[in-house]
């Protein structure tokens, strides 16, 4: 009988997460437009909800939470689970008005214009650069007013459009625009019908930013640049009614909040 307990007592002991790894530290901001970043062994497993996550060659796992999410989350480390709270954020209504007609209701021709636009923009949110290039926190690429916030529901000429996927930074014509993170230029287009002048940065598992509206692009497709290094400069071309940088970012194809990511430490 009393080994019997010794048994039970020992699978006990061996079977309770408790005993089992410590849950990885989790960077990030668990709410609606943020991304979150971990490491585990290459082996090991992680889900969020019933989602098992990608585990890159070192270890590193990455998430995003979307505009509209649920508020809770369970994440599953091997056997172990813990849940977490997502925070809701609160999204705006904008309204611009002013824009030429075109811009907001395209001709027929402008249309297959922006499916060749779009074909290489999602080309290139497509995961590219396996390995984390992104710093440990970004910067803002421009310093400026902020006129434009992610999430906000957009009313352009009174028509109600997406969700506005970025931020819009105004600051003069030709001033600089920086890297907020290290990454690798993906994509350099001139004159797409509604991004203007657009640069795409790869900043590593998945991750990437936009640059839209860009006066001068000073980097080319396939360089890497380092944090804080000057990209091009701001304009207006494509669909904006005055000098601003519109900044985006996309884990793979969900777009988070580029405000969040600069509140956030990912080390
Ligand atoms: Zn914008």
């Amino acid at each position: 009988m009393k080994k019997f307990c010794l048994i039970s007592l020992f699978f006990y002991i061996c079977s309770t997460p408790l005993f089992s790894q410590d849950f990885p530290k989790i960077f990030g901001c668990f709410c609606e437009g943020g991304v979150i970043l971990g490491k585990i062994k290459k082996d090991d497993s992680i889900k969020i909800g019933n989602k098992k996550l990608d585990i890159f060659d070192n270890g590193e796992f990455i998430f995003a939470f979307g505009r509209k999410h649920k508020s809770e989350v369970i994440i599953s480390y091997n056997d172990v689970k813990k849940t977490y709270v997502v925070k809701k954020k609160k999204y705006k209504i904008e309204r611009i008005s002013g824009l030429p007609r075109g811009k907001v209701e395209p001709s027929k021709k402008d249309l297959e214009r922006i499916r060749v636009d779009q074909k290489k923009i999602i080309n290139s949110k497509k995961i590219g650069e396996l390995e984390k290039i992104f710093d440990e926190k970004f910067v803002m690429p421009v310093e400026g007013r902020l006129t434009g916030f992610f999430g906000s529901q957009r009313i352009l000429n009174d028509k109600p459009k997406r969700p506005h996927y970025g931020v819009d930074i105004a600051q003069k014509q030709g001033s600089p625009i920086i890297a907020p993170s290290s990454g690798k230029v993906k994509l350099v287009a001139n004159n797409m019908f509604f991004t203007g002048n657009t640069v795409i940065l790869d900043h590593g598992l998945g991750l990437i930013s936009i640059f839209a509206h860009m006066d001068e692009i000073i980097v080319d497709e396939g360089q890497y640049v380092q944090i804080s290094e000057k990209i091009g400069s701001v304009g207006m071309t494509g669909r904006a009614t005055g000098p601003h940088l519109h900044w985006g970012i996309y884990l793979n194809d969900t777009p988070v909040d580029p405000l969040t990511i600069l509140n956030s430490s990912f080390f």
